[in-house]
């Protein structure tokens, strides 16, 4: 009998444009030919060659793709999603480094910038030229970046910047770091180029999870900066936050694609494999496993393109982005772990993507609002009551 991949069970292409559909096909290509093959070796090393495949996705068109001008590909929303997808569907780490370029860094100068520093930083963070990073979230404050310590005060017409940032990706192959701080007039954003005084990053040792990503602890000492490096729209926690907003919009549909990777080696797994002189796709247990995960992925999926509809639409509310950021990432969590029992003792090494996935996405399901966070934002939603504190 044929097989049915699992995302053809909600005939999920017929809910893409000719047009979104060859993006997504050429990242899986490339993925499949540039970044598979190596991705156990950089996963156990804990190395990401990331500043040469910067530049490779910048060639792809990648990078910020869904932001207009400034040489960026200039694509819709759900193109950019199956773009994530499909990084993801290789390892989070790839698709983590293509969304703290685009949707943090990148995003943060072209929502908020000026015209000059947008000229001077987007046309070469779209290329991978130039790599950017995200510094919002110091060691004392996560969830609450509200309670930030880090401070920027005028001197003269000067800025100077004191402060230490903590998990930050790409910090320590970062040209550019957009970093936000406290300052008489609230929380603003500073483009502070990596190069200048006082500013060091340091990598993060010991990382069980997203081992193929560069993840960073960030220190200004004293870091002078002119008066133009302030980000001039920007003004107080709605726009770092406008910048989570559309990283997590990334992660909605790049989430599944570590899941369907994970189903995808489960139901091959399965049917090679044989216990009890049978495969083990024939038993009722393992398809009851295989149903449910084909079930879960599906409907992410139907709510990732619903999300992606409205951004491009433009109607899309944050409390939507939770909705999707909470179940896509628990759902492709449960289906790691549950792909990892069908994979037996095989399960747990780095010859088959399943326990990297799960691994993987125990950072997912913290970074960009940890799911407790994503369940207040919605029960604020139906509710008018704010209940973070
Ligand atoms: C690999 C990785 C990469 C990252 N990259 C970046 C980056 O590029 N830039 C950046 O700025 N940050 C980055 N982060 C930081 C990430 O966004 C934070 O880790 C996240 O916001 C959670 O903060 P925290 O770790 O301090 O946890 P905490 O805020 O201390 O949360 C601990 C627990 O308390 C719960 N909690 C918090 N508040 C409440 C509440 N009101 N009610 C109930 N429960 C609550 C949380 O849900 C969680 O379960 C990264 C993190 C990781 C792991």
């Amino acid at each position: 009998m044929t097989r049915t991949a699992p995302l053809d069970l909600v005939a999920a292409d017929d809910l893409f444009s000719d047009e979104e559909r060859a993006i997504r096909d050429t990242v899986r290509k490339f993925c499949a030919d540039r970044i598979r093959p190596h991705l156990a070796e950089w996963f156990e090393k804990g190395e990401l060659p990331a500043r040469d495949l910067a530049r490779e996705m910048g060639e792809l068109g990648l990078l910020g793709m869904h932001l207009q001008g400034y040489g960026a590909a200039g694509t819709n929303a759900v193109s950019y999603g199956l773009a994530c997808h499909e990084l993801e569907a290789a390892d989070s780490g790839l698709r983590s480094l293509v969304s703290v370029q685009g949707s943090l860094a990148m995003y943060a100068i072209y929502a908020y910038g000026s015209e000059e520093q947008k000229n001077e930083w987007l046309p070469r963070m779209v290329t991978g030229e130039a790599v950017g990073c995200f510094g919002l979230t110091e060691a004392d404050f996560g969830s609450n970046p509200g309670g930030m310590r880090t401070n920027a005060k005028k001197d003269g017409s000067d800025w100077v910047l004191n402060g230490t940032k903590m998990w930050i990706t790409n910090g320590s192959i970062a040209d550019v770091a957009v970093v936000w701080a406290r300052t008489d007039e609230g929380i603003r954003g500073f483009v502070v180029p990596t190069t200048v005084k006082g500013f060091t990053a340091n990598t993060v040792p010991g990382k069980l999870s997203l081992r193929a990503s560069v993840t960073s602890e960030l220190v200004l000492e004293d870091v002078r900066l002119p008066a133009d490096a302030v980000l001039p729209h920007s003004k107080g926690l709605a726009s770092p936050l406008g910048c989570l907003n559309e990283a997590r919009f990334g992660i909605v549909f790049g989430s599944l694609g570590a899941a369907r990777d994970c189903l995808e080696t489960a139901i091959a797994y399965a049917s090679d494999r044989e216990v009890f002189d049978k495969p083990l796709s024939a038993y009722q247990l393992t398809q009851a496993k295989l149903a449910e995960m084909a079930l879960e992925l599906g409907k992410g999926m139907l709510l990732a393109v619903r999300i992606g509809r409205l951004k491009d639409a433009g109607t899309l509310k944050p409390e939507q982005v939770s909705m999707g950021k909470l179940n896509n990432v628990r759902v492709a969590l449960r289906i790691a772990r549950e792909a990892r029992t069908i994979l037996g003792a095989n399960g747990i090494t780095l010859e088959y993507p399943v326990m990297r996935h799960a691994n993987n996405l125990e950072s997912v399901l913290t970074y960009e609002g940890t799911s407790e966070v994503h369940l207040l934002v919605i029960g604020q939603a139906l509710t008018g009551v704010g209940a973070f504190r």
